[in-house]
């Protein structure tokens, strides 16, 4: 198919290029013709003193220059077709190479982008979205063949120390040096993953009996035995193994990886240092592994609920619109906060459902909002782990669409962490939002390691300082300095600015003093759930622009 649309693009390009170059061989061909006629009515006067039909002809007859000249045309005819032909097809040629030059480029750059998709940077090995993609997959084939699975989580216990006192690289390195050994302890490279910073997983495949997972802990316990060296220094690892068996502990990846996360926080408790699952676990793990699996029937059963908080212009006193934050009530637990179960989700798949449901509510909102004339602008959070996710844009919007919503009435705030990662695939997915109208922010702005370079290579459209360095402005010099400097700083960038944690009237004047554009604080109001926001709109002092012309 390629190939046809390919010579299909050759022929054309060589009709064109043909056309063009006999083009001016016909113009030869007229310039010979007219040198013919010209000369032909010189020598006829030149030899008559007249011009006249028969001095013409016998000029024609007699004279040998004419001869070779009348032969001219023919060979200016004859070399313009030959040479067209070659060139076109030259030219063509080296088209058609270039073209498939390109294409074979964009594809190596499109696997590239996959790969970092799906690898980790350090080990090359499959991370977890693959790894659960593979655990999906071997799901399907073990129901058809009636066979079972068995997944491995393993923890390098005390590799945060490693980290700690011999920094990045070196940790990288050792890091490195367990993966080759766990490649070395399995069957195949593509069965071992890494799904965290210090966590592995090993899937088995229709593993002989449920002892042979147990078998495998212990080769990873007794591989990893031997000191790991680094800089001359050597490290013993300190490793966890927890284990569940498909289909007795769990019908889908999501709930088989939360249950061996209980069973490697037990394994921590036991002297082998590995435990396969048992649902007496459950009562005895922290409340976080349960609770991840309890969020996905949250978001099913509608248990979550958002609120809003208001974020207002500065210089006019006017409201610009609101942030929404995710709150749950548990029917167990209570109020659970965001700062509790949103990292918990982003270390599974579960924050693509969270966002999702977010962005819907929100947009939902929004777009009543707006049916009742209130033109407020939505800022959704969206997650480090989303944005590695090139389906994002997609989803924002088909939720943009269902909703009726318009890009220019969003905002997106993220955090550095989410760029430092997979800073290609971020990028690219930023590009692509901000393309479609979405306007971008940097949360948090202060507590990571956002360098000048890195924000000036964003798209982004506003800058959020960081509540820890607003809340003190008042009574600390350095927090002070910090927040007008900023200010500064993302204003000759282009951006604007919002100051989080403004809890006082006083916080405001002085963001006020410093040109800062919007703030953000209990001072204006705490997040409150949707009927209160709309109550609050009716009778804040911070009114809409349109409303204040109204009134
Ligand atoms: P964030 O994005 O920095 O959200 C602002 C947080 O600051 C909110 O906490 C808010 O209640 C709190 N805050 C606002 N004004 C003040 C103030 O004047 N003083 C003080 N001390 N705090 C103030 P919250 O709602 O607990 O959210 C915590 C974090 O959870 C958020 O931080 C955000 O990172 C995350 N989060 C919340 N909702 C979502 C969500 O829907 N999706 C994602 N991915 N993350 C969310
Ligand atoms: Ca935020
Ligand atoms: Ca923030």
């Amino acid at each position: 198919m390629v190939i046809a649309i390919a010579n299909n693009l050759l022929s054309e390009n060589v009709r064109v290029l043909k056309s063009e170059v006999s083009r001016t061989a016909y113009q030869a061909v007229a310039v010979a013709v007219a040198s013919i006629i010209i000369a032909t009515l010189l020598v006829c006067y030149y030899q008559n003193g007249e011009i006249s039909l028969q001095g013409i002809v016998d000029a024609q007859k007699n004279n040998f220059a004419l001869w070779i000249l009348d032969g001219i045309p023919f060979v200016f005819g004859f070399w313009g077709q030959y040479s067209s032909s070659i060139i076109a097809y030259q030219a063509g040629a080296l088209i058609f190479d270039q073209t498939q030059e390109l294409r074979s480029r964009a594809e190596d750059l499109e696997k590239k982008a996959t790969y970092t998709a799906t690898h980790d940077v350090i080990t090359d090995l499959p991370n977890r979205s693959l790894f659960y993609d593979r655990v999906e997959q071997g799901i399907i084939s073990a129901n058809n063949q009636n066979k079972h699975l068995s997944i491995l989580l393993v923890e390098i216990v005390n590799f945060k120390e490693v980290y700690d006192t011999l920094g990045r690289t070196s940790s990288d390195h050792i890091i490195k040096q367990i993966s080759s050994r766990l490649q070395g302890v399995v069957l195949g490279a593509d069965s071992v993953a890494k799904l965290d910073g210090n966590i592995f997983s090993i899937l088995i495949t229709d593993p002989a009996g449920e002892q042979e997972a147990e078998l495998v802990a212990e080769y990873i316990q007794k591989v990893l035995e031997p000191a790991l060296v680094v800089e001359r220094l050597s490290f013993a690892a300190h490793t966890n193994v927890g284990i569940v068996h498909f289909p007795e502990h769990g019908e889908d990846v999501d709930t088989l990886v939360q249950k061996a996360g209980v069973a490697l926080y037990m394994a921590s408790k036991d002297k082998d240092g590995f435990a396969v699952y048992e649902p007496s676990f459950d009562q005895h793990s922290p409340r976080r592994l349960t609770l991840m699996s309890e969020l996905r029937h949250a978001i099913e059963r509608n248990q979550l609920e958002l609120y809003y908080q208001p974020k207002v212009s500065i210089q006019t006193g006017e409201l610009y619109g609101a942030e929404a934050l995710v709150r749950w009530h548990h029917p167990k637990h209570g109020f659970i906060s965001p700062d509790e179960f949103i990292p918990m989700a982003e270390r599974t798949r579960m924050i693509k459902s969270l966002t999702l449901w977010v962005l819907k509510e929100a947009f939902k909102h929004c777009a009543e909002w707006h049916r009742q004339g209130k033109e407020l602008i939505i800022s959704v959070n969206i997650s480090a782990k989303d944005l590695h996710d090139p389906e994002l844009p997609d989803l924002i919007a088909g939720v943009a669409v269902s909703t009726g919503i318009k890009p220019e009435w969003v905002v997106l705030e993220i955090t550095e962490g989410s760029i430092i990662t997979y800073p290609e695939l971020t990028l690219e997915i930023m590009e692509r939002l901000t393309k479609m109208g979405y306007k971008l922010s940097i949360d948090d702005y202060g507590t990571g390691y956002s360098s000048l370079a890195y924000l000036k290579k964003m798209p982004l459209t506003e800058l959020k300082i960081d509540r820890s360095f607003v809340q003190d402005i008042l009574h600390s010099e350095s927090d002070d300095v910090i927040v007008n400097a900023t200010i500064n700083l993302a204003h000759n960038l282009g951006l604007q600015v919002t100051a989080e944690g403004v809890e006082n009237e006083q916080i405001m004047d002085k963001l006020k003093s410093y040109g800062c554009d919007i703030a953000q604080g209990f001072y204006l109001s705490r997040p409150i759930a949707i009927t209160d926001f709309n109550q609050w709109m009716e009778s804040s002092q911070w009114q809409m622009k349109e409303e204040v012309a109204l009134n």
